[in-house]
């Protein structure tokens, strides 16, 4: 795709200002193409085609939506293989992960709500003899949906499902760095004639588009995916306009392994939670806390299982840790390893760029998984988010030090425990501070469970009934009992 236009009114637009963004391959550092850089017109734009729109979309049954959303899954499924490779160029991931992960799952989200929107979902209660009250869910209007970079896809369908779903028109903005398979998704749209400004898609920078989405006047609701500084600004901005907010945040989750636990597969499955995606998974768990006894073990399996993981480029099946997103980041994450060198810590594996990489890639942004031991836990490098191929690993003794640890930062999202006892999951579950705990797996997701993060990870909740209840607006209509007939 060599210009990623905007999706507005059912057409591909290019952006109204005629401006242009750079299209980068974090792979190869080549220019892939130009980007439109939307801005204020452009959203306003998207705007009126959702108004629009919006009549129509919320007055036809929620079966007809869900019709609607299993044809685009159907389109998205058909066109699944190139999917998943443009999401593999742009993004930086191994095909092999978008093909089994990041398209699947973009069908998936939108086949789960294209059911949930059949359902009905008001409720009736009788106060004794003197009256009914209906409560009704109604879609909010034109909703504004933002969402980041590392699962590109997958993440934009997460909230554009519910939201159609729901009965809402949308102005959506994907990551700037990764907006090639929303781009295309866009056109697939237009292609089996979804109802033109139903789903309006605008590319840009966060601080023109992300921005006059958030400020729009007139799109009452925002759902936000990214980082926490960016979530911090967008609530400060709502605030004052008393916007409806769901604020999927940052991350520094515990990996939590207690002797008793079976190794083999926590093992595995940390490399995974540890790696998976070049590391850059809101959910991947970057702080490894492992029980003394099996601390040495636990290490040097890690640095092992690191040191065999295959990097390479990302089109090539065999590649299992790809290329960062871009230039920028692999610099930050360079930074982050520098820092915790300078707070103590002792760099096991990793901690530079791999030198033996398919001459294609030599110009890509590429980081080895590195781990590290040895830094202070209320030191930077464990207490902010460093989404990257990097975690550390440090030792506890009791399962009271575990949980201080597991709770000791500002942020909420997941944990993972892995223990053989029933008690002290239990235990470690109700005493650890997020959003989600996995015992004894990591990543295990069913689209009905309610997802989101506590304390600086996040505000609200996403998944099933809540991204529904986020998605409509609670109307009741209190009756006295015997007045109407
Ligand atoms: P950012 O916060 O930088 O960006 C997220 C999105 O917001 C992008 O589309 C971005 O546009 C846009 N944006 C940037 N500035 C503004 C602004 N001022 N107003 C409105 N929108 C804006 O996050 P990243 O894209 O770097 O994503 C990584 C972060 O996302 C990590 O912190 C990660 O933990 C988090 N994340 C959280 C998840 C969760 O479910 N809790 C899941 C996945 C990721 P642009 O790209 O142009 O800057």
């Amino acid at each position: 795709m060599k210009d990623v236009l905007n999706t507005i009114d059912g057409e591909q637009r290019p952006p109204v200002n005629g401006r242009w963004l750079d299209n980068i391959e974090p792979a190869t550092a080549a220019l892939l193409g130009r980007i439109a850089s939307s801005d204020s017109d452009d959203v306003d734009l998207a705007w009126q085609a959702a108004n629009a729109a919006h009549p129509s979309w919320s007055g036809c049954t929620g079966a007809e939506r869900g019709r609607w959303m299993h044809r685009l899954a159907d389109a998205v499924e058909a066109n699944g293989e190139e999917l998943a490779r443009l999401e593999s160029i742009d993004n930086g991931k191994p095909i092999g992960l978008a093909r089994t992960v990041d398209i699947p799952r973009a069908v998936a989200n939108l086949r789960f709500f294209a059911d949930a929107a059949g359902e009905d979902r008001s409720r009736l209660y009788r106060t004794g003899t003197q009256a009914s009250n209906i409560v009704h869910r109604d879609p909010i209007g034109v909703v504004g949906l933002i969402s980041p970079w590392n699962l590109p896809l997958y993440l934009f369908t997460w909230k554009i499902a519910p939201a159609l779903a729901a009965g809402n028109t949308v102005v959506a903005k994907p990551s700037e760095l990764t907006p090639v398979t929303a781009a295309r998704l866009g056109q697939l749209a237009s292609e089996i004639n979804f109802p033109p400004g139903v789903l309006n898609i605008v590319h840009g920078l966060g601080s023109q588009v992300g921005e006059s989405i958030v400020g729009h006047p007139e799109i009452p609701a925002v759902s936000f995916t990214g980082g926490t500084t960016t979530g911090a600004r967008i609530a400060a901005k709502a605030a004052p306009m008393f916007k409806k907010l769901s604020l999927e945040l940052g991350g520094k989750n515990p990996n939590i392994l207690f002797e008793d636990a079976d190794l083999e597969l926590a093992l595995a499955t940390s490399l995974r939670s540890s790696f998976a995606n070049q590391g850059q998974i809101c959910l991947c768990g970057s702080r490894v806390l492992v029980h003394r006894p099996i601390h040495d073990r636990v290490v040097a399996e890690l640095v092992e299982g690191a040191g065999r993981l295959r990097i390479g480029d990302p089109l090539d099946e065999r590649t299992q840790q790809g290329a960062l997103v871009s230039a920028s980041h692999r610099d930050k994450i360079a930074a982050c390893v520098e820092l915790a060198r300078a707070e103590g810590g002792e760099v096991l594996c990793g901690g530079r760029a791999p030198d033996s990489l398919p001459e294609r890639c030599r110009e890509g942004f590429f980081y080895e998984p590195t781990v590290i031991t040895g830094v202070p836990m209320d030191g930077a490098t464990n207490q902010q988010e460093i989404f990257g191929p990097v975690i550390t690993v440090t030792p506890f003794d009791t399962e009271e030090e575990a949980m201080e640890l597991a709770n000791g930062t500002n942020y909420g999202l997941s944990a993972s425990v892995w223990t053989g006892s029933d008690e002290r999951a239990t235990r470690m579950a109700k005493a650890i501070d997020a959003g989600t705990v996995w015992v004894n797996c990591w990543l295990l997701r069913d689209l009905r469970v309610p997802f989101g993060g506590v304390k600086h990870s996040g505000v609200g909740r996403e998944g099933g009934e809540e991204a529904m209840h986020f998605f409509t607006e609670a109307k009741t209509v209190c009756t006295a009992e015997g007045t109407t007939s």
